[in-house]
């Protein structure tokens, strides 16, 4: 850690619709659930796209059984930052793989929601320090960042375009932002909003139970990364994300 880290810009908000794309429920939880009540408070649209549905994720819970688990806490932590809409792409947990198939499934998504904004999770290969991020999560991010310019490509997933879903190339996505960063430029003031992103965490209660995180607790573990974040942005609680333009003249 840097002694005097870097300030970080305030994210721009001038947008609507964004879309946020993870390969697990509980990941927006673990980051970016208090920044995405601060957004719906402002009366902007959020959607919320799980790739998997995290049925590997509980070491004693049968995938079968786990996926219902997850998507029903999935749906209720959403709900607490007034989300209302929670698509799962039910792509295999734990073995995901960057490429064109996972590529295809996220612009199907984007071309769907037509957003001004996506946003995904750290995809970085760590989280700042030693720790590793995990395979699914940088394999996401890379799809994402990629199937945002496939989306605006009609020659691109061609297939999916015109038929009964009525779906057309959008080329609309202003930024991608991936928050949990350790390359974090910008941030949000959640100060007012922190509380719902607590409580959105804590909507995964089977998930946090089967971590089996003994005196592990969400709102000091939230805290402390928002403080981090707050005193580079001047407020004192924030939420920070690394920031992709998707034009390409910058
Ligand atoms: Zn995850």
């Amino acid at each position: 850690m840097a002694e005097n880290p870097a300030p970080l810009e305030p994210l721009d908000e001038t947008w609507e619709r964004a879309l946020c794309v993870v390969a697990h429920p509980d990941d927006m939880e673990f980051g970016a659930a208090a920044a995405v009540a601060r957004w719906t408070g402002q009366g902007k649209s959020v959607v919320y796209c799980m790739v998997t549905s995290g049925e590997a994720g509980i070491d004693g819970l049968d995938p079968d059984a786990c996926r219902a688990v997850r998507e029903a806490e999935q749906v209720r932590s959403a709900e607490v930052v007034g989300v209302d809409v929670v698509d799962f792409l039910r792509q295999p947990d734990g073995v995901l793989e960057y490429g064109v198939a996972l590529r295809s499934v996220i612009a199907a998504e984007v071309r769907r929601h037509r957003p001004d904004i996506v946003i995904t999770g750290n995809f970085r290969d760590t989280w700042g320090g030693r720790n590793l991020n995990q395979a699914d999560h940088i394999a996401v991010g890379r799809a994402v960042v990629d199937a945002v310019r496939d989306a605006g490509n009609r020659w691109v997933f061609a297939d999916q375009l015109g038929g009964s879903d009525g779906l057309e190339p959008w080329g609309g996505v202003r930024e991608v932002w991936a928050f949990g960063s350790p390359e974090a430029t910008h941030a949000v003031d959640t100060t007012a909003t922190f509380d719902a992103g607590v409580e959105s965490l804590e909507a995964h209660a089977a998930y946090i139970d089967g971590l089996g995180w003994e005196d592990w607790d969400p709102r000091e573990f939230l805290e402390g990364m928002a403080r981090a974040a707050g005193s580079r942005l001047g407020v004192a609680l924030a939420a920070p994300f690394e920031v992709f333009p998707m034009g390409w003249g910058e």
